[in-house]
């Protein structure tokens, strides 16, 4: 088809232009003495084949090499749309003194085909990405030392990865159940699976989000025929972010479990340090097959041979069980805590980002801080210096990783001491 909207913002591109990088375009950074973007360059293109008349594909096209050098820069696609739809509002802003109505319609309709175009570049793209990290979160799974509910979760990803090549094939035979009681995952979790997740809130949660993740793949196989990408784009993204809360949420279960089963050291009630290996790997492998960060924190309480000199070795015992004690009440029972050495302390917090992180450990100095232990008429003040990071190994998947990470954590934890003592200090990977 052939358009023009020549007459109707005449010498304006270089306004329209500005204007719009000015407002639409403002989240592409680069710094010094990198290579400016050339978002600019390929919109200046696309103003100039909008000034004269065009065949419609001349304008796809462009839109369509916007679309690969964007995904080439990593920039999401919202960002993109937003920027597509911005420069729609910018039009119809300038057009509308002159315009019939007719014009506005053809160029609304027009945008809404370069959006659909785009969408299929990003779902393509989308698609390749999923089935590949579904693959490496499908091997995170069987590497697990130990597998319990989560391996029920492995059957989704591979029900997942299953939907998203339908969708790239367009392809609505042989597709994925979508009935939620029948998938393999649904019969473990109305069978076996009840007994097993004796919490019933957790229990519920599943429920819902497995009944939910049916319910998108359902919507998913009703478009699949009307090549409305944008809107497979969106369902599938929610497919693949309920898909991963059913895995993060089996994690925190298995959790749950493995902290009820493991020997806890006599004194203090914290896990072994025997333990740690397994519990880190297994940690890692989660955090990779559920994308989620988790947090590693090593504590060493401060001053505490004063302490022991001072009060003696039994007041020292005491105050051990009570920074435990005070660790467990601001954590989640999915959560770990393992007795590293004598005073010394490795907390991990799954599925939990570094700011939150932060304020948790900063909840635990304080109220450790804050409760005073009086044992026969003498009041102990003990405080606890923490070296804390987030670990996301998506992004930085080491094999050889646990020295590395608690060596990291450990200097973060020198620096504590060195500051002073009695503060959380993060470092980054
Ligand atoms: P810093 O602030 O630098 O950490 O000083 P600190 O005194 O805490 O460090 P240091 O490593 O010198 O002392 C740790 C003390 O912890 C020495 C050891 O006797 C004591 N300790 C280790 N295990 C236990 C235990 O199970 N019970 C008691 N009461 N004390 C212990
Ligand atoms: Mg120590
Ligand atoms: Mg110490």
């Amino acid at each position: 088809m052939i358009y023009d909207f020549s007459d109707l913002y005449k010498g304006q591109n270089e306004i329209i232009l500005e204007d719009f990088i000015d407002k639409y375009t403002a989240c592409i950074h680069y710094t010094a003495g990198q290579k400016p973007p050339l978002t600019p360059e390929y919109y200046k293109n696309i103003l100039e084949i909008l000034a004269a008349s065009f065949h419609e594909d001349k304008l796809l096209c462009s839109f369509e090499e916007l679309a690969h050098y964007k995904l080439s820069c990593g920039i999401p696609y919202v960002i993109l749309i937003n920027e597509i739809y911005g420069l729609q509002t910018i039009l119809i802003a300038k057009m509308s003194q002159h315009t019939t109505h007719g014009k506005v319609v053809e160029l609304l309709a027009l945008i809404k085909k370069i959006s659909n175009r785009v969408a299929h570049i990003y779902l393509d793209n989308y698609i390749d990405k999923l089935i590949s990290l579904n693959n490496i979160r499908i091997s995170s799974i069987a590497d697990l030392f130990e597998k319990n509910i989560i391996s029920h979760y492995e059957s989704h990803l591979i029900w997942l990865s299953e939907l998203a090549a339908s969708i790239q094939k367009a392809q609505t035979e042989d597709f994925v159940q979508l009935d939620h009681t029948l998938c393999d995952f649904g019969l473990w979790l109305h069978g076996k699976g009840k007994k097993i997740i004796q919490n019933n809130s957790k229990y519920k949660s599943l429920e819902n989000l497995h009944m939910n993740l049916h319910l998108f793949a359902q919507k998913i196989h009703d478009y699949i025929d009307e090549k409305e990408y944008h809107i497979l784009i969106n369902y599938l993204e929610k497919c693949e972010l309920i898909s991963l809360g059913i895995g993060t949420e089996l994690a925190l279960i298995d959790n749950i479990l493995m902290n009820k089963r493991i020997t806890k050291d006599a004194l203090t009630g914290a896990l072994n340090r025997q333990a740690l290996k397994n519990i880190f790997e297994s940690q890692y492998e989660l955090s990779l097959a559920t994308s989620t960060p988790f947090i590693l924190a090593m504590c060493d309480l401060d001053y505490f041979k004063v302490i022991n000199d001072t009060y003696g070795h039994i007041a020292g015992d005491k105050v051990l069980e009570l920074f435990v004690q005070v660790v467990k009440k601001n954590i989640r029972n999915s959560d770990i805590i393992i007795r590293y050495g004598g005073e010394e302390f490795i907390i991990m917090l799954p599925t939990i980002h570094k700011e939150k992180g932060i304020a948790i450990l900063e909840t635990i100095r304080k109220e450790f801080q804050e409760m005073p232990l009086t044992i026969a008429n003498a009041t102990i003040h003990a405080t606890v210096s923490i070296g804390m990071m987030e670990i996301t190994p998506e992004f930085l998947y080491k094999k050889s990783f646990q020295e590395e990470y608690l060596a990291m954590v450990d200097k973060a934890l020198y620096s504590a001491k060195e500051n002073g003592r009695n503060q959380v200090v993060s470092v980054w990977p």
